[in-house]
């Protein structure tokens, strides 16, 4: 039986702000495609390509990039942020069937970042993410503050700002192949180690403590935090099925990255806003 295969590529386009990172995003889009022979890797001055622009290091003609996933094709716009510009922004919105709108963590909504979701929403862009980009250069809470400004913008522009999906990221270490610093600490080299899989023990706050209500079973994901680090962990719970509010349990814990930890190393879990429980690292796992 033959396979059908829709010809129509998506036409996505990063928008927002001056400087808050589109052509970065674009370039490392490519990059993180190319590594995977999806996407021909362009590096930022290929997309930035025009003489002024190189000059004057910003974005002025729209830049159509093509790029592919496992699922679908992409002709990608990446549009001029600066003010003066708009004129192309539009001609280059119009292609545009959904948006990634990037907002620097360092900066915040700024005028261009409402300036262009307006325009989004004029010429009828229905699908819109947000990038919260250059989180290696902006502390956590400034992050989540800026993604609370920016689903609220949304929200009143008439776009559903709860729903939004919002990522968080950095273009730049994406297209340099670096990892974000979002925990870093000072010791003798060789002296500590950074370890993804570890034991702990752990004691789980009940209501009254201000934790949860409700018991927990294995693979939950969990907010880790120790000394400088906070990272995404999944837990299991070794021999028995959950965990109630009150107790005290061993846990195994696995860390999306690897953090500096070592045996003996408090932390704290939090899931959401509430703290879930307190530990200490009795193992690390190979
Ligand atoms: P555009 O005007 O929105 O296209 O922004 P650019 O992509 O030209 O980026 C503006 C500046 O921000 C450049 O100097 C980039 O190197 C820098 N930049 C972009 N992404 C990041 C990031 O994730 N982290 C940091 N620290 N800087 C970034
Ligand atoms: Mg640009």
């Amino acid at each position: 039986m033959a396979t059908f295969i829709s010809a129509r590529a998506l036409a996505p386009g990063t928008i927002g702000h001056v400087d808050h990172g589109k052509t970065t995003l674009t370039a490392a889009i490519t990059k993180v495609l190319a590594d995977k022979k999806l996407a021909a890797a362009k590096k930022y001055a290929d997309i930035d390509n025009a003489p002024e622009e190189k000059a004057r290091g910003i974005t002025i003609n729209v830049a159509h990039i093509e790029y592919q996933t496992e699922s679908r094709h992409y002709g990608h716009t990446d549009c001029p942020g600066h003010a003066d510009y708009i004129k192309n922004m539009i001609t280059g919105a119009a292609q545009m069937d959904g948006a990634i709108l990037v907002v620097a963590a360092t900066d915040g909504v700024m005028p261009q970042t409402r300036e262009h979701l307006l325009l989004a929403k004029q010429i009828g862009v229905q699908h819109i993410v947000v990038f919260i980009n250059k989180v290696d250069a902006a502390d956590k809470e400034m992050a989540e503050l800026v993604e609370m400004e920016i689903r609220e913008l949304m929200t009143e522009m008439g776009f559903d700002g709860e729903k939004v999906p919002v990522i968080l990221g950095s273009a730049l270490c994406a297209l340099e192949g670096t990892k974000p610093e979002i925990g870093m600490i000072m010791c003798k080299p060789g002296s500590m180690k950074a370890h993804d899989s570890l034991e702990a023990q752990v004691y789980i706050l009940n209501k009254e403590e201000g934790g949860r209500a409700k018991p927990f079973t294995s693979f939950i994901q969990l907010q880790m935090f120790s000394k400088t680090w906070d990272c995404a962990a999944q837990v299991t719970i070794p021999g028995k099925e959950m965990v109630m509010p009150g107790e005290d349990s061993q846990l195994q814990l696995k860390m999306m990255r690897p953090m500096v930890v070592e045996q003996g190393q408090r932390f704290t879990l939090r899931d959401g806003f509430l703290t879930l429980g307190t530990g200490v690292v009795t193992k690390i796992l190979p």
